[in-house]
């Protein structure tokens, strides 16, 4: 623990800084911000004329029925040029507020509604989880217009959309009361461990947000999913009983296989899987069991499992440790830092006793360029497990040795197109957009891969 603390304060030491040099903040991360903004849109602009093409890729001509490509072109157009515009409009509220000192605003609400209720700022968690709800609710108010034209005029428009007004408020509402009920005790102890370890925090909060990551994935499937959807059994019939013998076969620990109700709000479909090492629940959404047949569906969850089988989803929650450690390992030098504060409107006597909460909140800020820079490695990452995964589902019949698998690529090819198809999915991309946003890689670029690891497959065979 010693070796950790020093090497912490070494890096402490180098970005001391911070606590000491009037930096105008707000100038820097105005800039950072509206750099990510515009390199987004720039990109938009990049993807924006491939929705004009007339014919599909080689690769998917036949593929698709009459007029389902022009659906599917229309769809993109329209969701390019919401999100350019959604963009720019999240990008310049959230400038507005930072220019007019709303963070500095929130906190003195914080402490006056604290004070309605006779508590004094000695109280620095309760006004804390209060600071972080006014922001919360303040901030999420002007982009509400966004999610109704969102659901009820993008997705209506191309048939997707099942939400109802009434399901969109209940989610709604279901969703804040989530966020407090969770949010609020996580808050708490997450601002406690500051105060109660001191400058010793980093591996007292790692031991807190994994023990809450994992408590969230049993939470999440037990408890809150089922607030939203209806998780049935799978019924009997060929697809379980294929699926249940992959598993054995695999020796995947399946405890429970769901059916969910993804048509309630919406037609695009999809399947995964999660849980405890020891007792996996997996859960398919009925749009993907109406749309593609059995055999098709298996091979989906044949590339799931290769997932599975690879530990991708413990590979990424190590590196999303790493990252967090990362990002605890800096926060030292931004936590005692009054013209931090200064630089963002708080007034002289908040900023001389930084509250955690709002140092933590406003290095946030002042880290966004790392992290754009991160999300594009993760996207590289995960688009190489997707290979993999795809990889796995085609060596299936060697590897378990069942004939009757080989053409498990050829069904996976079959089941993604499907997937594309009735999504109404891009089929054109260009690379540096989907180098940005991407976690999967493009669908001809996957069926090509299919088409290769076949390939190898049969030379390796003859
Ligand atoms: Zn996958």
């Amino acid at each position: 623990m010693d070796i950790l603390h020093n090497q912490l304060q070494a890096v402490q030491r180098s970005l001391s800084f911070v606590s000491t040099d009037p930096i105008d903040w707000k100038f820097y991360v105005q800039v950072f911000a509206w750099s990510v903004t515009l390199f987004e849109s720039y990109l938009i602009t990049r993807q924006y004329p491939l929705y004009s093409k007339t014919e599909p890729p080689k690769a998917l001509q036949g593929h698709f029925e009459k007029g389902e490509f022009e659906k599917s072109q229309a769809y993109g157009k329209d969701k390019a040029r919401f999100a350019f515009v959604s963009g720019l409009y999240k990008q310049t509220l959230d400038s507005l507020m930072l220019q007019f000192g709303f963070y500095a605003w929130s906190w003195q609400a914080a402490g006056s509604l604290l004070a309605k209720f006779g508590y004094g700022t000695e109280h620095q968690i309760i006004q804390s989880i209060g600071f972080v709800f006014i922001l919360f609710f303040v901030s999420s108010l002007p982009t509400l217009p966004l999610q109704v034209y969102g659901t009820f005029v993008l997705e209506e428009k191309h048939g997707f959309n099942k939400t109802t007004p009434k399901l969109f408020v209940t989610d709604l509402l279901k969703g804040w009361a989530i966020a407090f009920v969770l949010g609020a005790p996580f808050l708490a102890v997450f601002l406690y461990i500051f105060e109660w370890a001191g400058d010793r925090f980093v591996p007292w909060l790692m031991a807190f947000m994994i023990t809450f990551q994992l408590s969230m994935v049993i939470l999440y499937p037990t408890v809150i999913q089922p607030l939203f959807n209806k998780l049935s059994p799978l019924s009997e019939g060929d697809l379980r009983n294929r699926i249940e013998a992959l598993a054995v076969k695999l020796k995947f620990p399946l405890k429970h296989l769901y059916e969910i109700d993804g048509s309630k709000r919406s037609s695009h479909s999809n399947a995964y899987f999660f849980g405890l090492p020891w007792s996996k629940h997996i859960v398919i959404f009925d749009t993907l069991i109406q749309q593609s047949k059995p055999e098709e569906v298996e091979a989906v969850l044949a590339h799931e499992l290769g997932h599975w089988y690879y530990l991708h989803p413990t590979k990424l929650m190590a590196v999303s440790q790493l990252h967090i450690f990362t990002i605890l390992a800096l926060f030292p030098a931004f936590l005692h830092a009054p013209p931090l504060l200064s630089a963002f409107d708080f007034s002289k006597g908040v900023a001389a006793a930084p509250p955690t909460i709002v140092a933590f909140l406003l290095f946030q800020m002042i880290l966004t360029p790392l992290e754009a820079v991160i999300s594009i490695g993760m996207n590289a990452v995960s688009r190489q497990f997707e290979w993999e995964a795809d990889k796995f589902a085609v060596e299936l019949e060697e590897k378990l040795n069942e004939k009757d698998m080989g053409d498990m690529g050829d069904r996976l090819g079959k089941a993604l197109i499907t997937l594309h198809v009735k999504n109404l999915s891009t089929v054109w991309v260009d690379w540096l957009y989907s180098a940005y946003h991407h976690s999967h890689p493009t669908l001809t670029e996957r069926l090509r891969a299919l088409e290769g690891f076949a390939e190898e497959k049969r030379k390796k065979s003859t």
